[in-house]
């Protein structure tokens, strides 16, 4: 037996576990569909390259445990995503801009054409966010769907990490091996955790994120592919990380389920 779609979320929210007949029935006005998108890209010496799509699964499959009989309908991840600022460094597996522009545009006519009305691009690899913060704008212009973007909201476990890990800790660090310690654990090589974090000391209103922001690839940041301090890592953080991320995510999506274009204009003053 394939074990790999057993679970609750993959028994009821995964939409291709239904037929053509059944998606057809479900009742599409309240019904949100969610796309995650992730990556393949090197996380360091010690986390897989699959990490943030195991990240994208490993989430959602624990919202979906909070949301049951929801109307919320998963499908499956992207596993690539556009990673090109890793090129290079071995087992990173990306799409170009373009292509990927073009493959959650078709996924996103292919929702609307099933007859759904809204689609959330679920997201958890940082170079995938502005690409799709643009595309869910085209997305909203082309098809007419009402369309969210999530990044799972790592903010969350802000005070379980030191100021630095907030404001440096991007990638490979201490949230990320923490969580796949907790959600895929034996793929974690623990014993080779670096530390590194990018030195911006001379630095106080340039970010590598944010509003006043250079461009950089992670060959001009980091020596060993990380950014942050995975050392500090640890299952126990993981669960708790997730479990916060979770409980954030879960109010989040039961908004974007009840949410409205049609009452963002009501308080309309007519002088
Ligand atoms: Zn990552």
């Amino acid at each position: 037996m394939n074990k790999r779609y057993s679970g609750f979320a993959f028994e009821e929210n995964f939409l291709p576990r239904l037929s053509s007949v059944d998606i057809e029935h479900l009742s599409k006005e309240d019904a949100l569909v969610i796309l995650p998108i992730g990556a393949v890209e090197q996380h360091g010496p010690h986390l897989p390259v699959y990490t943030d799509t195991l990240i994208a699964e490993g989430l959602l499959e624990e919202a979906m445990l909070q949301l049951q009989h929801e109307n919320i309908w998963v499908l499956p991840a992207i596993p690539y995503g556009k990673s090109n600022e890793h090129l290079g460094l071995s087992g990173t597996m990306s799409l170009s801009a373009s292509t990927l522009q073009a493959v959650v545009m078709d996924l996103a006519i292919s929702v609307c054409k099933s007859g759904f009305k809204k689609l959330l691009l679920f997201n958890t690899h940082g170079g995938n966010h502005d690409l799709l913060n643009m595309m869910a704008r085209e997305i909203r212009i082309e098809t007419g769907l009402m369309v969210f973007r999530l990044n799972p909201g790592f903010e969350a476990v802000n005070r379980l990490i030191s100021q630095q890990e907030q404001r440096f800790g991007i990638h490979g660090g201490e949230v990320e091996t923490s969580l796949i310690m907790e959600l895929k654990g034996d793929w974690v090589q623990f014993d080779k955790s670096p530390t590194e974090f990018v030195n911006l000391s001379n630095n106080h209103h340039l970010h590598l994120k944010g509003n006043s922001y250079f461009a950089w690839v992670m060959n001009d940041i980091s020596n060993t592919g990380i950014a942050g301090d995975a050392r500090q890592a640890t299952k126990e953080k993981g669960k708790m990380m997730k479990e916060l991320i979770v409980s954030e995510l879960v109010k989040t999506l039961k908004e974007m389920k009840h949410f409205s274009l049609g009452d963002l204009k009501k308080d309309y003053v007519n002088k």
